[in-house]
């Protein structure tokens, strides 16, 4: 048995501590899911009130030009492409991920028009998959989804490739991918590359640009803390912004929305993946939440985020040993997000019990109990005290109720 580390030591030398104090998570919870949804901080409540009252409220309409509005998509969309190593101009906020990875991989297919091949990989995060699969159909050009195993990307990689469509870390193991080989391997093949940073903006350093990733999309409202139904961003390589020609033409992306012409012409640049109306308040949201990452270099989110995961595994493998738990994440953190992932059988069960004693985490079929770690609010304690609450709940077999096996609608 390992030597407990010292938890105290870590988190007395945690040069984000100072950021907890601005996260209004409720007493007596351990929140281990900002990877799934980011706590609300000050900022974003206090902005949210802000735009409702003294915007909404006081400036109705004039709000698009007087509060800012209308240019927030871009504004918010700089800021989040700082922390994902992508230059002004190249990300937009605008829609959900979803839809942003039918806007992105519509325009790479467009590019790569002789290709049919849409490769990606099991890992995927369902709803991408179900994106690519529908446009493919309904394209109806011969396109193709082409899945491998995670481990086999690379060797999939070929001339028939027209986009690699890959999310860089494994929602379910956190495994990740290794996005500047993967590029570079598919610009070799002559195939586009686009990638999926929902659990990597806000958790660790991207380098979009030094990768050379041609397309990227992620999610507000994960590690950026941008609040349920907080708008996604997209990236589109500075190179590729005039090939594009957008699937969905919308106003928003037009280079003059106001002069309301028949005909659609694209705005210069990311504007032209805009599509419709900003949702203006939850932009506000995001905005305010993204102020936390200001002055803070991702390379110290990155540090602390290892730091913590190695403190979560090592406790839970100390205080567990013996319960049937299996880590399905990387040992490995150079291969890992900023989640660790255990399975057990009675996992469903055993994460409710784990919720209902303040230790938030979640729980993905068939068997994965998922804990995410965001350095700007959580200490090294509450990473011990939620191992020591899960070694607990294991050893008395406290999850062995029938309103813990009980499945709620969302996991
Ligand atoms: C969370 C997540 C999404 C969510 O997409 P929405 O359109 O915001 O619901 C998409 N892709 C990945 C990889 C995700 O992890």
């Amino acid at each position: 048995m390992s030597e407990a580390p010292d938890i105290e030591a870590l988190d007395a030398e945690d040069a984000l501590a100072n950021r907890r104090a601005d996260f209004l998570i409720p007493g007596g919870v351990i929140y281990l899911d900002g990877n799934s949804l980011g706590p609300l901080t000050v900022r974003a409540r206090d902005r949210i009130a802000c735009a409702v009252t003294d915007e909404w409220g006081a400036m109705l309409i004039r709000g698009w030009n007087e509060a800012g509005w209308f240019h927030a998509p871009q504004r918010v969309g700089d800021r989040i492409g700082r922390l994902v190593g992508a230059p002004p101009g190249s990300v937009t906020v605008a829609d959900n991920t979803s839809t942003n990875v039918f806007k992105c991989l519509s325009a790479a297919l467009a590019m790569r028009a002789s290709r049919k091949v849409i490769l990606s990989d099991s890992g995927n995060f369902p709803t991408d998959l179900y994106i690519a699969s529908g446009l493919a159909d309904g394209l109806g050009q011969g396109h193709e989804l082409r899945i491998v195993a995670p481990e086999a990307v690379k060797a999939a990689i070929d001339d028939s490739v027209a986009v690699m469509m890959l999310t860089e870390v494994d929602y379910r193991t956190g495994r990740r991918h290794d996005m500047k080989r993967l590029t570079a391997k598919a610009h070799e093949a002559g195939a586009l590359a686009m990638w999926d940073l929902a659990h990597s903006a806000g958790a660790f350093e991207v380098d979009l640009t030094g990768a050379g990733a041609d397309f990227a999309v992620g999610c507000g409202y994960k590690y950026l803390n941008g609040g349920p139904g907080a708008p996604a961003f997209l990236y589109v390589r500075p190179e590729l912004q005039e090939h594009v020609r957008p699937l969905i033409a919308g106003w928003m992306g037009h280079a003059a929305p106001f002069a309301f012409d028949l005909g659609y012409t694209p705005l210069e640049g990311i504007g032209r993946m805009r599509v419709g109306t900003p949702p203006v308040l939850s932009l506000a949201a995001l905005d305010a939440a993204l102020d936390l990452f200001d002055g803070v270099e991702m390379a110290a989110i990155r540090a602390k985020s290892v730091s913590l995961c190695e403190t979560f595994i090592r406790e839970v493998e100390r205080l567990c040993a013996g319960h049937g738990l299996r880590l399905v994440s990387p040992r490995d953190p150079e291969i890992r997000g900023s989640q660790v992932s255990f399975a057990h059988t009675e996992g469903y069960a055993v994460m409710q019990a784990l919720i209902a004693r303040g230790v938030i985490g979640d729980f993905r079929a068939p068997d994965v109990m998922r804990f995410g770690f965001a350095p700007l609010y959580l200490s090294h304690r509450e990473v011990a005290a939620a191992a020591a609450v899960l070694a607990e709940i294991l050893e008395t077999g406290s999850w062995d109720r029938p309103e813990f096996r009980a499945r709620a609608a969302v996991t």
